[in-house]
């Protein structure tokens, strides 16, 4: 892993905020029975023919309202960030806090 800082991915600043749209509080995944029943049939097709399962994209789970407010939050925090050659090496530049830990180098 490089010391160059990266910002968290986008659906981990979606997950810090609560949905608008089904009410999960931040950390709690959303509730969405279909778009998981879609999924589901999908990888019990793959297991019948004997391939791997998929994992899904983790926004494929959340809601467009969530991941917009996650999407806003992300870009003001690298809106507020030093450029990538100012940034100091262990310092974080996101605003999520408790809601995400840096992967260890
Ligand atoms: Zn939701």
């Amino acid at each position: 892993m490089s010391d160059q800082y990266e910002f968290p991915p986008f659906h981990v600043y979606a997950l810090a905020h609560r949905c608008a749209t089904c009410g999960a509080q931040p950390g709690q995944a959303c509730d969405v029975p279909r778009k998981q029943a879609e999924i589901d049939k999908m990888n019990a097709l793959r297991a019948q023919l004997g391939r791997e399962l998929v994992a899904p994209d983790p926004l494929h789970l959340l809601h467009a309202t969530r991941i917009d407010a996650g999407s806003r939050h992300r870009d003001k925090d690298i809106g507020k960030a030093p450029w990538p050659e100012d940034r100091q090496p262990g310092v974080r530049y996101d605003t999520l806090g408790e809601h995400w830990q840096p992967a260890q180098p």
